[in-house]
């Protein structure tokens, strides 16, 4: 395989696709030399089987708006690939989701779900439809009409959904009721379901949790540890707030959250009373983060801007893809970060990306350090099947070891000769290998 080569015919295959594009060009770029080691894979043209998708579905979506408007979206299911378990991954909705963007989440899912040792294949779906500024009255009608048509495509030995962007507790909810009363079962077919109804303790945690367990990883290997170090965090919904809450836990200090329209910096740190305020703010009121600088004095709001330029040791971009470019890490860099680690999936771009590893600063992609999400959703597939429901203690413990046990496949596949860690390449790698071995085993289907 040359990977520039299988890159340039994906590209005019597929030329409005450019998230996809860049996603595939990051994990092709990284397992070439791994991947001609194996002439059978060549043989099979695993490359191509491996970054089009088995199946993706596109639907509309017709629902009522609380003024009798008659409105319509998109709805998406992209079933990447079920070499080593059902399909799975999250529902994104959101005003920018289209079919690239999609298929490059789903992509980057099929390695993750690898790297979490549980049995899990790779997809991703969503809808264009925002919940920003809809009632609860909508977004249930929207999710009742999204699942008439998913409910086809999935089930708890097919294809397993989960949140993502724009779809949280309240909205995993309204689509397993509706799944429920259509195909009159009551399976593990989502994940991030409420507690009462089988979901696991800590999935709302995981994702967070298990991005700052993963730094805790990488700061080891240099000897470091969280206690007193700054840490930027971008976003303020699920994962950039149990990001927040594990970086308290640990002894760091949270310098910065935002959303979409700009972010706050408090220069004496948002404490557990005040990310109190902002989970409040976000989950109950679904309130803007320009509240939190107006509640407290002496914090800095930036309108329509990102946290980058602000001075710490660690940033965790938790918000979306492509929201830290070249020129923000050189700003960070310049400002002395020692660690990035990716709380949401593909948010630095492929510049940013060399400019941390080309200064040698501990650098991780989201598909390593956010797997903690999935990680606890497949658990949640493991207790559902089982009936039973595992205590929080023992659901933290075992994300724990999941991340550390990522964390040690990167190490093993991504060390170079001067020592350093290449994540990128230690995290497609050893994703990569199990998905690849898997499909080699199973044939041409
Ligand atoms: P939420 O919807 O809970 O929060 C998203 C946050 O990011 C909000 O603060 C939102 O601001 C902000 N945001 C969204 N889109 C943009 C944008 N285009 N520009 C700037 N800010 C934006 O989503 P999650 O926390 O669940 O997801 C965040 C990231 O983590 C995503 O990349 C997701 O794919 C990834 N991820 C999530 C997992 C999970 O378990 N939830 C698992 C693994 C990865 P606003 O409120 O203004 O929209």
């Amino acid at each position: 395989m040359i990977a520039s080569k299988v890159i340039e015919d994906l590209k005019s295959r597929f030329p409005n696709e450019p998230e996809y594009i860049q996603a595939v060009s990051e994990v092709l770029g990284s397992i070439e030399e791994e991947y001609n080691k194996h002439p059978e894979f060549e043989k099979a043209n695993l490359v191509e089987r491996l970054c089009i998708p088995d199946r993706i579905v596109s639907f509309r979506v017709t629902w009522t708006d609380d003024q009798g408007k008659v409105r319509t979206n998109m709805g998406y299911r992209i079933q990447h690939n079920n070499a080593i378990g059902p399909y799975k991954g999250g529902v994104r909705f959101h005003a920018s989701v289209n079919q690239s963007i999609l298929k490059f989440l789903a992509f980057e899912q099929t390695f993750k779900n690898s790297l979490t040792t549980l049995p899990m294949g790779g997809a991703k779906g969503g809808s264009d439809f925002s919940p920003r500024g809809k009632s609860n009255a909508e977004v249930m009608r929207f999710c009742q009409a999204f699942m008439l048509e998913l409910t086809r495509h999935i089930g708890p030995e097919l294809d397993v959904p989960a949140g993502d962007i724009g779809v949280g507790g309240r909205e995993v909810g309204f689509m397993f009721g509706m799944y429920k009363k259509l195909t009159r079962d009551f399976s593990g077919t989502f994940t991030g379901k409420g507690r009462e109804f089988g979901g696991s303790l800590i999935r709302p945690e995981a994702t967070g949790y298990g991005n700052i367990y993963f730094l805790k990883e990488m700061l080891k290997t240099r000897g470091m540890d969280l206690k007193g170090k700054k840490v930027l965090i971008s976003g303020s919904g699920n994962v950039a707030q149990y990001t927040a809450e594990k970086v308290l836990q640990e002894g760091g200090i949270v310098m910065t959250m935002s959303d979409s329209d700009g972010y706050v910096y408090d220069p004496d740190g948002i404490d557990r009373e005040k990310l109190d305020f902002i989970m409040e703010l976000k989950n109950l009121y679904r309130g803007r983060i320009r509240e939190y600088a107006e509640k407290y004095p002496g914090v800095k709001y930036v309108a329509g801007a990102r946290p980058w330029g602000e001075k710490a040791d660690i940033a965790t971009p938790c918000a979306t893809q492509n929201e830290l470019n070249g020129d923000d890490a050189k700003t960070l860099l310049a400002n002395g970060i020692i660690a990035v680690s990716e709380g949401a999936n593909m948010p630095s771009t492929p510049e940013a990306i060399e400019a941390f590893q080309a200064a040698k600063i501990l650098y991780c992609p989201g598909k390593a350090s956010n797997a903690g999400g999935v990680s606890v959703s497949g658990l949640e597939m493991s207790q559902n099947a089982q009936h039973l429901s595992w205590t929080a203690a023992e659901v933290d413990a075992k994300l724990l070891q999941i991340m550390q046990s990522i964390h040690s496949d990167c190490v093993k596949y991504g060390t170079e000769p001067d020592g350093y860690i290449n994540y990128v390449k230690g995290a497609n790698v050893a994703g990569f290998m199990k998905v690849a071995k898997a499909m080699m085993a199973q044939g041409l289907v």
